[in-house]
Order: structure tokens, then C-alpha cells, then sequence
């Protein structure tokens, strides 16, 4: 076979998270959608708030002349200045159109960061559990990811940070709200965290970037309110999307929002028009580029999701499932009865309840449930959960 030998590897790497997928999709024809409870995605169900429709409906009966033609690789100034303002609003910082490059997705974002930053051999510092993808994007641009645990609440560590941090560390890359923990990170841990970012940059007389994957920013539980990281290190980079928060995920909109305080700013910017340019990007779409200039601001009702994450651990907890309740985002992170999480999951498949194991995020010893699912999805599991707690001893 022709293909390259690290993507063969790659591939063989995850093939047992592929195999468990193709036994759901066999479930499914065999049973009937309906009657498999399908957890395993982040593909969410809410459909996007009835503004993008009024946007999207104007645009199309009242087209601009040019709207579907090339544009500068950094996207419209007015879709960029309307971001800008937003963020200024929300994090205090004198954000402005030149700091917000658009993006396609924060998967595209976070590969056009990581190309623009990083030399061969440069280090990522990532977090268990992580987004697996990570490790493929930093491949991808030849650096090398660092792994270093979270504690028993899924925080950072600061102590593990500060020992895994080398003057290779390029970047320190941190997802708050988790996937696939649900955990926000406090301010003042960000607090700790830039104070010993700006210590290590000192040491080492290197620049160590802060990049913050929000694409859950917006989803959050109970007032909460989400702790921005500019304030606590100048080096900073936002990458996020409207993949959740506008629940837009096929759409492929997303940006990028450097820190104003950013050392080198403007080379930075230029750096990462050129990355997204030859990434072959190009440029984010085009017409989602004018409907979410328009939705600033605009987020989908979380109480769905609250009342989703309510009804699973409320149930779940009185099953004897033990976890970290989720601050924010759609998924729950439990416990597995056994070490062997992958058998756990099986076990769940056998009750046609497709979840993740934890060793697809670095942590064996968990599962996740992506509970972005209708209400009945999640009733209807409840037996199988019910019977699996018993079957390996919870109470
Ligand atoms: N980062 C995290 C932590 C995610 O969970 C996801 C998608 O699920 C992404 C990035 C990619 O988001 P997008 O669909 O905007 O590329």
C-alpha cells in the first residue's frame, strides 16, 4: 500500500476507537437507530438559535455583490472587527480587527497556530485527559507533545507543570471547559499558571505561548464565569469556534484572537494569514463569515444542556457512578468500576450504549459520555446503565 508510514501508524494506533464506532454502526442497522443510545460523539443536537436562520435568510434573499469571492486570508474586516469587539467586551483587553485571524473550525485554527509557531523538535505541553487530536496536530508541524497529568479533580498541577516545562516548550495548550472532563479551570489557577509561564520564560530566556482551545467557552453551568487567560500571560492565543456555541459544527467557522499584549504581535498576525493561506485554507467560509458577524453575542439555550447534564448525574450518581460534576461543555467523565476501561466500554455496547473509553484521552480507568443527545436518548440508557453498575458491584 502506498500511504505514508506515520499515517498507517497513526491509524493503526486508533483502530480500536474505529472498530468500536464500526460495531455501533452494525448496531444500528441492526437494531434501529432508536434503540441504540449513541454517547460517543460531540455532535451536538441543538439545533442553531433562530438568529442565524434570520441572518442566514437575509443574506440569501439580499445577496451582496462579491460575497462569495476571495477575500484577505485573515477573513472579512467587519466579521473580524465585530469578533474584536465582543472579546474586548468579555476579556477587558483592547482587542481590535488586526489581533482575529478566521478560521475553518478550531481544529484548522489550531493547526494554523501550531505551523506558525513551531520548529522541528519544539515542544507542546498537553493535559490528561486530552482531545486526542492533539497529538496528530502537533505531528503535523513536527513538534513533539508533552504530557502531564491533571489532579484528582482534573485541575492542573502546577508542581508537574513546572517540572515538564524545558526550554523547548513552545506551548502550553489548555482547553477549558474539558473534553472530556467537563472541568473549567479557576482563575486563580490561570493565575498560577501565567506566574510560572512568565518565571520559566525568565529562566530559560524564551517566549512560552499560552494557547486556549475555547470552543466551549460559551457552554457553561450555573453562572459560572468563564476565567479569560489574557489577563494572566501577555504570550496568549485564543483558538475557538461557533462549533457548540452556535451549534455549527458542519459549518466550519471558527478564528483565532491573539492576546494585544502578545510579544511580536503584528509578525505573529503575519505569520498566521501565511500559515492559513498554505495550510491551504485559505480563507474560513465565506458566507458563515457574514452570518456570525452578526451573531456576536448569540449563544444557544444552555438550559437544555443543564437540564441534560442534571438528569444523567442525578441518575448516574444514584447508580453508583462516581465523577467530577461538569462546569461547563456536554460531557461527563465517570469513573470505570474496573481498570480496564475498554472492557467497561464494551460491556456498555453490549446494552447498545456507545461511550468512550478514558485511554482514547489518556486517561485509562474513565469513560465519556457526550451527552449532547436528545432527553429520551439518555432515559432510555439508563437500564443498561443501570445493569452494568450492578453487574461490576457499584452501589
Ligand atoms: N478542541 C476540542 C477540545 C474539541 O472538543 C473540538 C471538537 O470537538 C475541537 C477542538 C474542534 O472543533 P471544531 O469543530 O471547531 O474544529
Amino acid at each position: 500500500m502506498a500511504i505514508a508510514q506515520r499515517v498507517r501508524q497513526h491509524m493503526q494506533a486508533a483502530s480500536w476507537i474505529r472498530g468500536m464506532f464500526e460495531q455501533g454502526i452494525e448496531l444500528k442497522q441492526q437494531y434501529g437507530a432508536d434503540n441504540v443510545y449513541d454517547f460517543s460523539l460531540g455532535n451536538p443536537v441543538l439545533e442553531p438559535p433562530a438568529q442565524f436562520y434570520e441572518a442566514l435568510h437575509q443574506l440569501v434573499t439580499h445577496p451582496k455583490p462579491g460575497m462569495h469571492r476571495y477575500m484577505p486570508n485573515t477573513g472579512y474586516p467587519e466579521t473580524r472587527a465585530a469578533i474584536a469587539a465582543q472579546l474586548a467586551r468579555e476579556t477587558g483587553a483592547p482587542c481590535s480587527a488586526e489581533h482575529i485571524v478566521m478560521v475553518v473550525g478550531a481544529a484548522g485554527g489550531l493547526n494554523v497556530v501550531m505551523k506558525t509557531l513551531l520548529d522541528p523538535g519544539d515542544e507542546v505541553m498537553i493535559f490528561s485527559p486530552y482531545f486526542v487530536e492533539y497529538h496528530f496536530y502537533v505531528e503535523n508541524h513536527q513538534g513533539v507533545s508533552t504530557v502531564v497529568r491533571t489532579d484528582a479533580q482534573f485541575n492542573l498541577d502546577l508542581e508537574a507543570i513546572a517540572q515538564a516545562l524545558s526550554p523547548r516548550t513552545k506551548m502550553v495548550l489548555i482547553n477549558s471547559p474539558n473534553n472530556p472532563s467537563g472541568v473549567v479551570y479557576p482563575a486563580a489557577t490561570m493565575q498560577a499558571l501565567g506566574e510560572l509561564l512568565q518565571q520559566k520564560q525568565a529562566e530559560f530566556g524564551t517566549q512560552i505561548y499560552l494557547v486556549s482551545d475555547e470552543p466551549y467557552k460559551k457552554l457553561l453551568y450555573d453562572g459560572l464565569i468563564y476565567p479569560e487567560v489574557y489577563p494572566y500571560h501577555a504570550n496568549s492565543i485564543v483558538v475557538t469556534s461557533h462549533a457548540k456555541d452556535l451549534a455549527l459544527p458542519g459549518e466550519r467557522i471558527g478564528y483565532i484572537a491573539t492576546n494585544p499584549a502578545c510579544a511580536d504581535v503584528h509578525e505573529l498576525q503575519d505569520g498566521l494569514s501565511f500559515a492559513n493561506r498554505t495550510l491551504g485554507f485559505v480563507n474560513a467560509p465565506a458566507l458563515m463569515q457574514h452570518v456570525i458577524t452578526q451573531l456576536q453575542g448569540v449563544t444557544i439555550d444552555m438550559r437544555q444542556y443543564a437540564r441534560k447534564r442534571d438528569l444523567l448525574c442525578t441518575n448516574l450518581a444514584a447508580m453508583g457512578y462516581r465523577f467530577v460534576k461538569p462546569q461547563g461543555g456536554f460531557y461527563l467523565f465517570p469513573r470505570t468500576p474496573i481498570a480496564d476501561d475498554v472492557s467497561f466500554v464494551r460491556a456498555l455496547l453490549q446494552r447498545r450504549i456507545l461511550t468512550v473509553p478514558g485511554s482514547g484521552f489518556g486517561t485509562p480507568g474513565y469513560f465519556r459520555i457526550a451527552y449532547c443527545v436528545e432527553d429520551s436518548t439518555i432515559e432510555r440508557a439508563f437500564d443498561g446503565f443501570r445493569e452494568v453498575a450492578r453487574e461490576y458491584g457499584l452501589s
